[in-house]
């Protein structure tokens, strides 16, 4: 229900987890964060329940710290609020990781032409569906971007959905239908989220990405393209905030 992305100098843990709760307000029932951290692994936490929850697990249990992060808010449509079916989904033996806010209205097609070709699931999520298409596709190809223009036309309902993988540290990927997603630009970093409150503590200059658009982010720039990979226009605002 709240999604929020990062890439720069600074390491997001701390930054995921403030956006996700300043994205509180929406109501949630699980959260979850992963980051690729400066040995180049991808470590990811979830947990059922408040971000307090997930908090005190990071607390206890610290993981690697990185520059490159997701972090995410559920609220359960598909599968039930456990630590499970919480987000980030994992793919591509664990390398990739990937979020979601919506409903892929088509998931369970998809899922059983994934399971016959021998993929496997650890979710009841339609979000999992996504994770193992952008993983299967990234095996393939070695580009996020790729991978993300090969799924997206085949996902119906709504989704903004984000991705990172271990092997292209420096880069979250996005893309959106029936559903929002706002660029935060920063000054060498830069933001993902699924609105401005994810990342309005630490820039006000906003983009927003519209329908069945495909965002990069690194921390020098932002592309954005339709689902075919054509550049397209992004208008520029200022966040309007008090608080
Ligand atoms: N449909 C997805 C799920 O149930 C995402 C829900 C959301 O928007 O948080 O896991």
């Amino acid at each position: 229900c709240g999604i929020v992305g990062y890439v720069g100098p600074r390491d997001s843990q701390a930054i995921l987890l403030s956006g996700l709760a300043r994205l509180e307000y929406r109501g949630y029932d699980s959260a979850g964060i992963a980051v690729i951290d400066g040995d180049g692994d991808l470590d990811m936490r979830k947990r059922a329940g408040k971000l307090q929850v997930l908090r005190d697990d990071l607390a206890a249990h610290p993981m690697p710290d990185g520059t490159t992060g997701i972090g995410h808010t559920r609220w359960a449509t598909h599968g039930g609020p456990t630590d499970a079916n919480a987000h980030p989904h994992l793919a591509d033996d664990d390398k990739l990781a990937v979020i979601h806010n919506g409903i892929i209205e088509n998931f369970s097609d998809l899922k059983n032409e994934l399971v016959e070709a021998g993929f496997t699931f650890r979710s009841e999520t339609d979000t999992e569906v996504a994770a193992v298409l952008l993983g299967r596709e990234y095996a393939a190809s070695g580009s996020l971007v790729e991978a993300f223009r090969a799924v997206v036309t085949r996902l119906e309902g709504a989704f903004t959905l984000l991705a990172m993988h271990r092997d292209e540290p420096g880069l979250v990927v996005g893309a959106r239908r029936n559903s929002p997603l706002v660029i935060g630009l920063g000054e060498g970093e830069n933001f993902l989220g699924s609105d401005v409150a994810a990342f309005v503590e630490h820039t006000r200059n906003a983009l927003a990405i519209g329908q069945d658009e495909i965002v990069s982010i690194t921390p020098a720039g932002v592309e954005v393209t339709d689902f075919a990979g054509r550049p397209v226009e992004v208008e520029p605002f200022e966040v309007v905030w008090d608080a």
